[in-house]
């Protein structure tokens, strides 16, 4: 089940959790379809002001040098790493999102992407994965000019491999994974991800 809703106890009707989605450049509108048809309220992130009060955070795919650039024009930097390391909010990077968060760029997880791993966009390709923590069969992934995850640290926790490179991981609220699901019909990494947001968000 999708936890887009912050509902703590019994009968507390609140409002759908607020998610960020960077939409500075790349696949940002699949993201939002995909959380929207979820529950959640969406925020397109442009500017620093537009993070104050998500609840979770997404990165999508598209072009990580380009989205670096915006982001640091922007001063999304600082803010960003302080929204996810010390706000703890639950972020999702999606291919190119997953390198923005590598230790090369925005720095908040302990793990360097490789670019293009698989080559360029006569290597994207589909696949069924198994991921761990997703249940129901494997996820229907899509790969377009992914990175794999080339080194990790051991807060690192790999959930996915193609090939033995790994290609989905998590370390502590935040999902890295170098393909796309956002494409297809397949919402459960999204409702992982929206599950996790409302685990942060309910109290103990
Ligand atoms: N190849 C892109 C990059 O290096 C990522 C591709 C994607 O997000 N689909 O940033």
């Amino acid at each position: 089940m999708a936890g887009a809703g912050l509902n703590g106890g019994a009968g507390v009707e609140r409002e759908p959790a607020l998610i960020g989605v960077l939409a500075l450049q790349g696949d940002f509108a699949a993201h939002a379809r995909v959380l929207s048809g979820l529950g959640a309220r969406v925020r397109e992130v442009r500017t620093v002001a537009d993070l104050e009060g998500v609840h979770g955070l997404v990165i999508p795919g598209g072009e990580s040098t380009t989205m670096m650039l915006g982001v640091e024009r922007e001063g999304l930097a600082e803010p960003l790493r302080r929204l996810v390391s010390e706000l703890e909010i639950p972020t999702l990077g999606s291919c190119a999102g997953l390198i923005m968060l590598d230790r090369d760029h925005l720095g908040l997880m302990d793990l360097s992407a490789q670019r293009n791993a698989f080559g360029r966009q006569v290597r994207s390709f589909e696949s069924d994965l198994d991921v761990r923590g997703i249940e129901g069969g494997p996820v229907h992934a899509v790969f377009i000019r992914a990175p794999w995850i080339a080194e990790y640290g051991p807060q690192v926790e790999i959930l996915a491999t193609v090939d033995g490179h790994p290609v989905a991981a998590r370390q502590g609220r935040m999902l890295a994974v170098a393909f796309h699901t956002e494409l297809g019909e397949d919402t459960r990494l999204h409702e992982l991800f929206l599950d996790s947001v409302a685990a942060a968000a309910s109290p103990c």
